[in-house]
């Protein structure tokens, strides 16, 4: 492990705070009449959170504590961000962003619709503002006015503009204002380009992977976690294939360094900072479960034969956990699911 990484490991003191917080914003995001309903959120105020900012490589910086890990990418234009991280978390978020630009934030990229990764994007936006005449390759509609313009999957607006009843499903001041429905989605800013890519049906249906092609870094949202099993939010359109050609094209973007770690960095949507060699080793666990549990599937077993299978059980030391909001049960169950034939 880079020592960067293991410094940025080491030094968050909050991780399993950060957990919680990812839980209690989870629960408020999967329906309690799915199957998998999360546990109940433990009470914890989101301002209590401490954030780290760490270097990664060329223009861009990883921002850990407020939720999801934030990708916070600097430069003579302004400010770019890869999520928002919780609702509450905005202020010291903006406050650790000021120690490395006073420029404003012009963009927040969401790379999918869970609280945990959009939840700042009402107050960090309002605290940015638009570039006139963006350069968004696009369709730029009219600007919506003076904050940051949030940029993500149509899939993220549909879901949370989506009524239950008369009220939205997420308060308008949170959605995003530039949505994209085409396979990718380019932008150039701060010297660089900067490259959105929309998998289909992966952790959820609207994820983006956003990849800064100069300062050769990848953030992957939740497709990529270091902290468990990948969590498929079938609910929200997600599906364990989908993760695993996320992973595959997160590799296929990477290149290592010659004969070494590092080359490529990986910020994962939780987690530490990673290099492709740990995607890879990621990508390989979650193929050979898919596999097995394929295999089951195609045998006619019920997904609680399946469960009794213990498919993942040589990974579980590592990713399993027997509690919480995403438990090894919840993950083999999205797998049947992912892969059993739709009746
Ligand atoms: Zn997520």
């Amino acid at each position: 492990m880079r020592a960067l990484a293991k410094q940025a490991f080491e030094s968050s003191k909050n991780l399993g705070l950060i957990m919680m917080l990812a839980t209690a914003a989870l629960a408020g995001t999967v329906p309690s009449a799915s199957a998998q309903a999360p546990a109940a959120a433990p009470q914890r105020n989101p301002a209590d959170v401490e954030v780290h900012l760490f270097p990664v490589q060329g223009n861009v910086y990883m921002l850990v504590g407020a939720g999801g890990n934030i990708t916070v990418q600097i430069g003579d234009d302004g400010v770019l961000l890869v999520d928002a991280g919780l609702a509450g978390t905005s202020d010291k978020v903006y406050a650790a962003i000021r120690t490395l630009s006073t420029k404003p934030i012009h963009y927040i990229i969401d790379t999918h619709i869970h609280a945990d990764h959009t939840g700042g994007n009402e107050a960090l936006a309002k605290l940015g503002n638009t570039i006139a005449g963006g350069n968004v390759v696009g369709d730029i509609g009219a600007s919506a006015g003076n904050q940051a313009t949030v940029i993500a999957a149509q899939e993220v607006l549909d879901r949370m503009s989506a009524t239950n009843g008369t009220q939205p499903a997420v308060p308008q001041a949170s959605w995003p204002t530039e949505t994209y429905t085409t396979p990718e989605r380019k932008l150039y800013f701060n010297g660089e380009g900067v490259l959105m890519i929309h998998p289909q049906a992966a952790h959820t249906d609207g994820d983006t992977i956003v990849f800064f092609r100069r300062s050769d870094v990848i953030s992957t949202g939740d497709i990529f976690v270091t902290t468990g099993y990948p969590l498929v939010d079938l609910a929200r359109g997600g599906n364990i294939q989908g993760v695993i050609n996320g992973l595959n094209e997160i590799i296929e973007l990477s290149i290592p360094a010659d004969e070494q770690e590092g080359g490529t960095m990986i910020i994962p949507g939780h987690g530490r900072l990673c290099d492709v060699a740990d995607v890879v080793f990621y990508q390989e666990m979650v193929t050979i479960i898919r596999d097995r549990i394929q295999d089951m599937v195609n045998k006619g077993m019920t997904l609680e034969q399946v469960k009794a299978a213990k498919p993942t059980s040589d990974y579980d030391p590592r990713y399993g956990r027997d509690t919480g909001f995403w438990t090894t049960d919840m993950f083999v169950e999205a797998v049947y699911k992912s892969l059993s034939p739709k009746k």
